[in-house]
């Protein structure tokens, strides 16, 4: 019993051991395996806990082929991941955050511009039917308020009743897109009254489909704009002195005029009127009073209810245009005549003047502007030959009148340039003893193909083109040159007579200049006599009295030309300081057989020797004639008869002779 009592006792123990053994084996076992499982997911969690809280950079290390190793690598490789996208996504905010307070500061200047721009903002959504404007609303329209909600648009309240309508025709257009933007003005009184000028600038937006959603546009002040055009219109269209319309108004309501003639055969009569003698008017009272008188004038054809135009300097023009009779204009150019007829009063003075008017009817008289014009202008031109103060109509024949001077006055031109011009020499010779006393120089065009042109044809031209004053100077040159040549050869006569326009006589320091020359030529003033015309003295004034004592007290002769053919007034005889009369050549043309024309020049041989001049009879071409003259004592007898105008060498020749 003991014994098997101590062999079970040991079997007992043996098998305690064993049971102790593998129990703590297995503890120590199931230990090793759980914690091979718990350690890894405690890491994994704590990761995770760390991804969770934002750290991507901490990574799950655990490197087996088991399960955990592959879901290591797929975390890790999920972390990567998320980090990159992190990088993305914070680059990107970066980026909105630029752009955020990029559109800020632009959201802020837009607002400054807003508030600065003196234009309205105005934006109206045509599907909430609201209605938004810019605070410059207030200014631009103070008092006028609106509701952003209304039906009714805030352009209402300020467009006029009778703007409203075609304001929503525009809008209409607008919205239908059949126009891509919208213009419209507007004009109303402020609050003082003063007229302002409005114009709504309107674009559209739309939708995908293309429909109008809203209409965006402005409103700005155009009353400075609108201002400065008027000026600017009435700057190119208004003559600023007399606030008349000027030559471009008149040029547009011709063509106007001459499109509905050529359409419907309506008539025009186009009256260009020039003051008479404003040229003389402007140097003696002055440029200020010609102003003054031009506007009186401008007042008075204003008040005629005329369609008139200040064309230039002292010309108007008038446009009669319409059913038109010969009567009719004649009644408009009796009007235009009469209107001047009472004096103008400036201060103490009374000032008198006159109009000529030229006149051209359409067609007849040019079918289009520049014809008219020009015709007119002819007209005006034999108006004013014909003695001032008349109106002329024009017809073809002055055409060509006018024509023939044109082409003088080119070839006047040439000849200047081209030194076509030269001296003549006619003799004058005593009727006593038919002795060579002196002679005359007379300028002559001699072209290149031996033509010769008439001083009566070129010196008017040159009168009045002004280049007469060239042409004298450069014959006192060349007659003085002549006479220092002719002296110094010793074949010189008594004197040369030289014959001077009432042009130079105007010109500054006339006397002075020929004194000069005459000093320059070494030639002695009694070898010079100046001839003037009686018409010159017509003009005259002080100022060529003055000129003529000068010269005559330097010794130059002094010549009264072609006596008898102006308003001869036996007053000049007194007044002036003359040495020579020279008969005209109309008074000796019948003298040898008409005892009236014979008595005629006794008389005025008679009263020129009373007075102490050498009496020349001109145009003298019959041997009676001379006959006549010797008889009535006539000094000098100047004419084909002796001579016509020698060339300077047929001169030399007869000198010498
Ligand atoms: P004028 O001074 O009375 O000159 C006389 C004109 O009568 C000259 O004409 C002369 O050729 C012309 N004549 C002379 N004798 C006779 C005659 O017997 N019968 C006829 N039928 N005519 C005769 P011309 O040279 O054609 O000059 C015409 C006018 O032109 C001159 O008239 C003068 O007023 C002007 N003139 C000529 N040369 C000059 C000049 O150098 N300067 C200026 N300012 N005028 C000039
Ligand atoms: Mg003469
Ligand atoms: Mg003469």
């Amino acid at each position: 019993m003991n014994l098997i009592l101590s062999e079970a006792y040991q079997a007992f123990l043996v098998m305690l051991i064993v049971f102790l053994i593998t129990t703590s084996l297995s503890i120590i076992i199931s230990i090793k395996i759980a914690s091979s499982i718990t350690i890894p997911l405690t890491e994994l969690t704590k990761i995770a806990d760390r991804t969770k809280a934002g750290d991507l950079s901490s990574r799950f290390s655990y490197n087996s082929n088991n399960e955990y190793g592959q879901l290591a690598r797929s975390f890790n490789a999920m972390l990567d991941e998320l980090h990159a996208t992190e990088e993305e996504l914070r680059i990107n905010n970066e980026d909105l955050e630029e752009n955020r307070k990029m559109l800020e500061e632009s959201q802020t200047r837009y607002n400054i511009a807003l508030q600065s721009a003196r234009d309205v903002v105005w934006e109206w959504d045509l599907i909430r039917k609201s209605f938004y404007a810019s605070d410059q609303w207030n200014a631009l329209f103070p008092g006028i308020t609106y509701s952003e909600t209304v039906q009714k648009v805030a352009f209402e309240q300020v467009l006029n009743p009778e703007d409203i309508l075609s304001f929503y025709n525009e809008v209409q257009e607008l919205i239908c897109g059949r126009k891509e933007w919208v213009l419209f003005d507007f004009s109303c009184s402020n609050q003082n009254k003063d007229k302002v000028w409005y114009q709504i600038k309107a674009s559209r937006i739309t939708d995908i489909t293309g429909n109008a959603t809203k209409l965006t546009g402005t409103v700005s002040d155009q009353t400075f704009q609108k201002e400065t055009e008027a000026k600017i219109w009435e700057l190119a269209f208004i003559d600023q002195l007399t606030m008349l319309p000027n030559r471009t108004s008149f040029k547009y309501k011709m063509e106007e005029e001459i499109e509905r003639a050529e359409k419907y055969g309506n008539g025009i009569a186009l009256f260009l009127l020039d003051l008479d003698n404003f040229k003389r008017i402007n140097d003696t009272l002055g440029h200020s009073v010609g102003d003054i008188l031009i506007i009186e004038i401008a007042n008075r054809l204003k008040n005629k209810n005329l369609d008139v135009y200040r064309f230039a300097g002292d010309e108007f023009a008038v446009i009669l245009s319409g059913e038109l009779t010969l009567l009719m204009i004649e009644k408009i150019s009796g009007q235009i005549h009469e209107m001047l007829l009472e004096p103008f009063q400036y201060q103490e003075r009374t000032i008198m003047t006159s109009f000529s008017v030229g006149i051209s009817v359409y067609p007849e008289g040019g079918n289009n502007l520049e014809k008219l014009v020009q015709n007119a202008d002819t007209a005006l031109y034999i108006a004013k030959e014909d003695g001032k103060a008349k109106s002329v109509i024009f017809n073809q024949v002055m055409s060509e009148k006018i024509m023939k001077k044109l082409e003088i006055e080119t070839v006047l031109r040439r000849a200047v340039k081209d030194k076509l011009i030269c001296m003549f020499y006619q003799p004058q010779f005593s009727p006593k003893d038919d002795s060579l006393q002196a002679f005359e120089a007379l300028m002559r065009i001699q072209l290149e193909d031996g033509t010769m042109i008439s001083p009566s044809d070129f010196i008017p031209v040159a009168e009045e083109t002004g280049m007469i004053t060239e042409l004298g100077e450069w014959s006192l040159n060349e007659v003085f040159e002549q006479i220092r040549i002719w002296t110094l050869s010793g074949v010189i006569c008594d004197y040369i007579s030289i014959n001077v326009s009432g042009v130079q006589l105007r010109q500054n320091n006339f006397a002075e200049l020929v004194y000069q020359i005459a000093q320059e030529k070494q030639i002695k003033p009694e070898q010079v006599e100046i001839e003037i015309t009686e018409s010159t003295f017509m003009e005259s004034s002080d100022k060529n009295l003055v000129l003529l004592d000068k010269l005559k007290q330097w010794g130059f002769r002094i010549a009264l030309d072609d006596f008898g053919t102006g308003y001869s007034s036996l007053q000049y005889l007194r007044t002036l300081p003359l040495t020579t009369l020279k008969i005209d050549k109309s008074f000796i043309d019948s003298i040898e057989n008409n005892k009236k024309a014979e008595s005629i020049v006794r008389q005025i041989i008679e009263i020129g020797h009373e007075m102490e001049l050498c009496v020349i009879a001109e145009g003298v071409e019959l041997e009676k004639q001379r006959d006549v003259l010797r008889r009535l004592s006539c000094d000098l007898i100047q004419g084909y008869f002796y001579s016509r105008p020698l060339t300077l060498e047929q001169t030399e020749h007869l000198m010498k002779t």
